[in-house]
């Protein structure tokens, strides 16, 4: 553990909004990341998702690196050419007509609460703005995306909350169908919910909504930020549900562990947001864009996702071996695991003891490792998790 005074420099100056482990992290390379003190650990939680390619992946720096000398930042107010690349690729990977660029999740998120609102709006008047969400959903930390979040624990001390939401409670198709009525203008949702504990939403409820709102043109949004860019072994993880929202919304391991957030918006929906309607001075920021493009190539290119798929099944394999495991969620690299007797909380703490970074979501633990992770890091980071639970 670290020696030097950074931690209590850092929470002198910080404001205490997380509780931290005692460790400071200097740098990674690939799967592996390294604290001040050179501690080496087995990186399974990516920096929740958003190292989508590890530490210093030869492109990606080499991406940020031209691009932070050709040009850092320019106003949305001119165009580049980088940001019309990562648009193009991405809107091509994606089957959408258009995106907005912001700079996280919760912005995204966002993006598409404004969209679907004015969509509704500009065709129907302006009494039909509800949004569904889903019970034990998670959609960010600004104030309207923690209204979004369909979890109590989230809806305290920041009083008044913005109205317009009401919560369904995942899979259940008759909550849907009742609060589904002509105030609503969306239903947002994860097809696996992250932060609420990686599960799996039902395939006949995920149809259920797009029949419903078909039939009452009420828009789809797809909340993507974790499960998105390959994390399922798919591009999207609506493709397996073969499913495609109006919107998507896109950001963790986006652009690779740079800033980013985008909303993507099928033809429907495309061209809502007109002139002054929207904006973020960062949005579409060059370097973030540069980024992006490099893990947008990296996962298009020839047999990435199946690699993915092929990993996650290796780690779900593994992992059911140990006697420890109740159950495994998630799909691909989202992986959700549910244990016997242990706590979540204690077995993240002594796998940072020995040099493994997991993640807890509720009371799973919870991997999100690099898509680009090696099968002898897998291994090795499964050994101490088998270690820790015998
Ligand atoms: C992390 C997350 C967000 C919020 O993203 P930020 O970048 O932290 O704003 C929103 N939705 C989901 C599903 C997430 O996992």
């Amino acid at each position: 553990m670290s020696e030097n005074n950074t931690i209590e420099q850092f929470n002198k100056y910080v404001m205490p909004t997380y509780g931290r482990y005692d460790v400071v992290m200097d740098k990674g390379a690939h799967e592996v990341a390294v604290d001040d003190a050179g501690r080496k650990y087995i990186d399974f939680g990516a920096g929740i998702g958003a190292n989508s390619l590890g530490y210093c992946n030869d492109e990606w720096v080499g991406a940020i690196c031209s691009q932070a000398h050709k040009i850092q930042h320019t106003s949305n107010y001119y165009y580049t050419k980088v940001q019309a690349d990562f648009a193009e690729k991405l809107c091509q990977m994606t089957g959408y007509s258009s995106v907005f660029f912001g700079n996280s999740g919760a912005e995204a998120n966002e993006c598409a609460i404004k969209i679907a609102r004015k969509y509704s709006f500009d065709k129907y008047g302006s009494n039909r703005y509800n949004i569904i969400t889903l019970v034990n959903s998670f959609h960010g930390r600004t104030l309207c995306t923690l209204s979004a979040t369909g979890q109590d624990v989230f809806h305290n001390y920041f009083f008044p909350f913005v109205d317009g939401f009401k919560y369904v409670e995942a899979n259940n198709i008759d909550d849907l169908r009742e609060k589904l009525d002509d105030t609503v203008c969306a239903v947002m949702f994860e097809y696996i919910q992250g932060e609420g504990g990686v599960m799996n939403l039902d395939e006949k409820f995920v149809d259920e909504i797009f029949k419903l709102c078909e039939e009452k043109d009420v828009l789809t949004i797809a909340d993507e930020v974790q499960t998105g860019v390959g994390r399922t072994g798919k591009f999207l993880c609506g493709e397996n549900y073969n499913k495609k929202t109006d919107i998507t919304t896109l950001a963790k391991g986006l652009a690779g562990g740079v800033p980013v957030g985008a909303c993507l918006a099928g033809k429907k929906c495309a061209n809502v947001l007109t002139k002054g309607t929207h904006g973020s001075t960062f949005g579409g920021n060059p370097i973030s864009c540069a980024g992006g493009l490099a893990v947008l190539n990296k996962v298009s290119s020839d047999g990435f996702l199946e690699e993915v798929q092929k990993k996650g099944e290796h780690f779900r394999c593994e992992l059911s071996k140990i006697p420890e495991v109740k159950s495994i969620s998630g799909i691909g690299l989202m992986i959700g695991i549910t244990l016997k007797s242990k706590n979540a909380a204690d077995v993240v703490k002594s796998a940072l003891d020995k040099g493994l970074l997991l993640l807890s979501a509720k009371e799973k633990v919870r991997l999100l490792p690099p898509l680009t992770i090696s099968y002898e890091e897998i291994d090795a980071g499964i050994k101490i998790i088998s270690e820790i639970l015998a």
